[in-house]
């Protein structure tokens, strides 16, 4: 099992079945934005913890275009949920609350 997780750390892990569907970038920005505008206001994190969010993601050396291979969500749909935390050993979002 240890070794699983090390092959998953060290390199990253595409969904295959996603692969499958061709999508451009325009089209999953689309996607995701109107996603994220469904989310009811009271589950949603204050626009600039988004924001701080994602700027933690853009750096981050566990995302891979907008998926965090550390939990395999699209970041933008992760960062704008007040319940969700980072999924990296280091938590990166914990220096951020509302
Ligand atoms: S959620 Fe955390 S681990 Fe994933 S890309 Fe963002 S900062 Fe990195």
């Amino acid at each position: 099992m240890e070794d699983m997780v090390k092959l998953y750390d060290s390199a990253p892990v595409l969904c295959r079945k996603c692969l499958e569907i061709p999508i451009n970038e325009q089209e999953l920005a689309e996607t995701l934005d109107r996603y994220l505008e469904t989310l009811p206001d009271e589950i949603r994190v204050p626009p600039e913890i988004y924001e701080a969010r994602l700027a933690l993601c853009a750096d981050c050396p566990h995302r891979l275009f907008y998926t965090c291979v550390k939990c395999g969500c699209y970041v933008q749909a992760r960062a704008a949920k007040r319940a969700n935390a980072c999924p990296a050993e280091e938590r990166a979002w914990d220096r951020f609350s509302d």
